[in-house]
């Protein structure tokens, strides 16, 4: 769903639509729900999150390798670890709602599908859920 929200709308602070724009064509997805729990889990951490990756589009998710049916075609953030307390950003994000998470070696990958977990290989895993 596009949109074309007034900057008086925008309701979290410490984040902008484009962030989480496609990479490769700029097209957008408005999740206020999902916003609003970014925004809670960012206001918990204290300090900037690094969006690598937010929303793709189906040409850019085929392109980058992601699963057919990612929940990156509506809405999920990869977040740098870097500069992040991985056990901290970890909970603040279980706090704050999410309910899908993959861990990286350099970043979380967070959303709201179902609930589930997996790791990209072992070191990743050992990076996040020994700290
Ligand atoms: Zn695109």
């Amino acid at each position: 769903m596009a949109s074309k929200l007034h900057s008086d709308e925008w309701r979290w602070p410490d984040f902008k639509l484009q962030e989480f724009a496609c990479r490769h064509c700029g097209e957008t997805y408005f999740h206020s729900d999902f916003f609003d729990r970014l925004q809670w889990a960012r206001s918990i951490i204290g300090r900037p999150f690094v969006i690598l990756s937010g929303h793709r589009c189906a040409l850019h998710n085929a392109h980058v390798g992601g699963a057919p049916l990612s929940q990156h075609l509506t809405l999920a953030v990869d977040i740098s670890a870097d500069g992040h307390d991985r056990l901290s950003l970890l909970k603040a994000c279980q706090r704050a709602g999410f309910t899908g998470f993959g861990y990286y070696q350099t970043f979380l990958h967070i959303d709201l599908g179902r609930s589930r977990q997996w790791w990209s290989d072992q070191t990743a895993r050992d990076l996040w859920l020994t700290s």
